[in-house]
């Protein structure tokens, strides 16, 4: 059955009002008609089994039944990305949604590469809202992955500050001493934080900031991985330790 989410906000008691994107898909490419029975997910763990009422530029639909309720997952893991050239970037928010994360926080930090206005921001952020939501269908994940809108490295150490119980990590080459393996906090947090640099890396300053803010620096050996190799081998690493994977 093909699975299209839908904004909970957009919900009037049983109709359901689908994204331009979704709409697009529905009655476009895949030319589904009024009448046929599709699934739908809120992104809040819940899937429905919904009737289509109408198919145009915004395609409604109709709960049935509910399917499943996921209960709220356990823990948390929210990665800091910087936010890196090209498609790396949509490769992490692919991969990281795959493993699991809970959310991604895209940050431009003084050694990204590449230029980032305003504009070009705003339509990377919808972009990897997609390939986000696209790659949680594809793994039949129903919690949708959140993605925050791109902020400054400064900004980006203030957000979230007020979670309780969050073990903050930032993976840097130059930390020689704390491995993932040496901290066993790991598999009783109730919520990570991993903080992945960009292709240049972190500043000194950078590190002595979030070092600031309550973040453990962390290595993953002593070979340099690249930013989007470090990406994925520390949340496969981390979810695996934390009981995840
Ligand atoms: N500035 C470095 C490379 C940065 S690699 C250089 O050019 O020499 C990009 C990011 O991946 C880093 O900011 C860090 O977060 C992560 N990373 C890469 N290798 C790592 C390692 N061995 N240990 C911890 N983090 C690493």
């Amino acid at each position: 059955m093909r699975r299209f989410f839908f904004d909970p906000t957009l919900r009037d008691g049983d109709i359901v009002f689908l994204s331009d994107e979704e709409s697009h898909h529905i009655a476009k490419v895949l030319r589904l008609k009024t009448g046929d029975v599709i699934e739908i997910l809120d992104g809040l763990g819940a899937v429905f089994r919904a009737v289509i009422t109408s198919v145009g530029r915004q395609v409604e639909a109709r709960i049935e039944e509910i399917i499943t309720r996921e209960a709220t997952v356990g823990k948390s893991v929210w990665v800091w990305q910087a936010i890196l050239k090209g498609e790396k970037m949509d490769t992490v928010v692919q991969k990281c949604t795959e493993l699991g994360v809970t959310g991604l926080l895209p940050y431009q930090s003084s050694r990204c590469q590449g230029k980032f206005d305003q504009v070009q921001g705003r339509k990377k952020y919808q972009r990897w809202q997609r390939i986000g939501l696209e790659a949680c269908k594809q793994c039949r994940r129903l919690h949708a992955i959140h993605i925050d809108a791109p902020t400054s490295y400064a900004e980006s150490l203030k957000k979230r500050s007020d979670d309780d119980g969050v073990l903050r990590l930032l993976f840097w080459e130059e930390e020689k001493t704390t491995r993932l393996g040496d901290i066993p906090e790991i598999r009783d947090a109730a919520s990570l934080a991993l903080m992945l640099g960009p292709e240049g890396g972190f500043t000194r300053e950078e590190v002595e900031l979030a070092r600031l803010s309550g973040w453990r620096t962390v290595s993953l050996g002593d070979r340099i991985l690249r930013a989007e190799t470090a990406t994925l081998s520390a949340v496969a690493i981390v979810q695996f330790l934390a009981g995840s994977l």
